[in-house]
């Protein structure tokens, strides 16, 4: 593999100090380009750049990766979310429980579908919401229950299930981050009534600009939101207007993918499962270099994923004391980092209007204060996950000198 635009490889003894940036894909671009290019040119001669032939190809690739009955191509995760949430039938002012620990899309796409959030805490290991919170939550008015997989593995999707039946909640995921990961062989975001997938760049599988995708296995669903992300046209005349082709049937967004967007995404998903494979490879040797480390308390590897649930890291994140501290210090050193999540839904300002006060949600808010995600993705070599390692200790060496 070719490796131009990579800093050098790091010598046995001594220290390089190049950079590693947080994220980065030139090297995947470099190789794919060949197919990147001739789908390009596929849409450029066919002079039909939104909702053409290629997002519909895109789609039936997608739909076989994944095994959804149908891919429903959007402008972004956000959309995507938007759109299933309305297309699941949610009703002025129902209520969807969130966690109170993910990205703010999650809860803003309620409020944008017209309903209302209600947060719930997270498990006690790993980030995913936590089934009895959802219980503990849940009022005559909750009708949906949104659980989001975060970073490395599903939420647990058998314990929100069972409290969403006893209660006759429908199950929608945020399955924004979690292409590859699957429970007992089914997909995320097919093991309720629908998900989303994002494809922002610095996804598993990142397009060129913003992109994202709803799965469904529902028919009905899947036509409503295909209506939704275009105007709300259906492709079929209604028996009370017959004069009226193509009749918009519900006020719709413009939430189409891009044919481009499809094109570079048709060519990327040919090495989603080498980048996924390379992702393991990489967060194991993160692992094992610092599970141990004093400062470090918790790396990945240490939680387990839930029963019949594998593991496809999209976020190699750590829990690290200080953690503000060994960002700059990282930083200093030309390391990027992101802190997933900074602050809790809960306590954001577009949601004090639901009155939650810091304590509410305890693990929610001990995530977002150890929280740091480390750079990974399948263009990064040995040697700079073993950079980023020694500056880790360095901090926590200096810390105790
Ligand atoms: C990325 C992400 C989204 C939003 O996706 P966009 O494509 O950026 O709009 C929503 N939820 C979660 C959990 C995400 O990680």
């Amino acid at each position: 593999m070719k490796r131009t635009l990579s800093p050098p490889e790091a010598p046995t003894t001594g220290r390089t100090r190049f950079p590693v940036p947080f994220f980065d894909q030139s090297d995947t671009f470099r190789e794919l380009w060949p197919d990147i290019r001739d789908n390009c040119l596929r849409v450029m001669d066919r002079g039909k750049f939104s909702h053409g032939a290629m997002v519909a190809e895109f789609e039936r690739a997608l739909a076989r990766w994944t095994g959804a009955r149908h891919v429903v191509g959007v402008n972004s995760g956000t959309d995507a979310l938007v759109l299933l949430l309305r297309a699941a039938g949610l009703r002025p002012g129902e209520e969807v429980i969130v966690p109170a620990y993910t990205f703010v899309a999650t809860a803003s796409a309620v409020v944008l579908a017209g309903g209302v959030p209600v947060f719930a805490d997270i498990e006690e290991r790993g980030y995913g919401i936590d089934p009895r919170s959802v219980d503990a939550v849940a009022t005559p008015r909750t009708r949906m229950v949104m659980p989001v997989h975060l970073f490395d593995r599903l939420a647990d999707m058998e314990g929100v299930q069972e409290v969403a039946r006893r209660r006759g909640l429908t199950v929608l995921e945020d399955s924004a981050e979690a292409i590859g990961m699957r429970l007992r062989g089914v997909h995320a975001g097919l093991l309720g009534a629908g998900g989303v997938l994002s494809f922002f760049p610095a996804k598993t599988l990142g397009a060129i600009g913003d992109a994202g995708a709803l799965l469904t296995d529902d028919a009905l669903l899947a036509e409503t939101a295909r209506a939704l992300r275009h105007h709300g046209r259906s492709g079929r005349t209604l028996d009370d207007f017959p004069g009226i082709a193509n009749p918009t049937v519900v006020p719709g967004c413009n939430s189409k993918m891009d044919d481009i967007q499809a094109a570079v995404l048709l060519a990327k998903l040919t090495r989603l499962d080498a980048g996924i494979a390379r992702r393991a490879e990489l967060s194991a040797r993160y692992d094992s270099r610092l599970r141990g480390v004093s400062g470090i308390r918790a790396v990945p590897g240490d939680t387990a994923p839930h029963p019949g649930g594998g593991r496809v890291v999209y976020v190699h994140l750590v829990e690290a004391e200080e953690r503000d501290g060994l960002v700059d210090h990282l930083a200093a050193a030309g390391i990027g980092t992101e802190t997933y999540y900074p602050v809790p839904l809960h306590l954001q300002p577009c949601f004090a209007h639901l009155g939650h006060v810091p304590g509410d949600f305890p693990r929610a808010e001990a995530a977002c204060e150890a929280a740091v995600a480390l750079p990974l993705h399948p263009d990064l070599t040995d040697a700079q996950v073993d950079r980023v390692c020694d500056e880790i200790e360095d901090f926590y060496a200096g810390r105790r000198a």
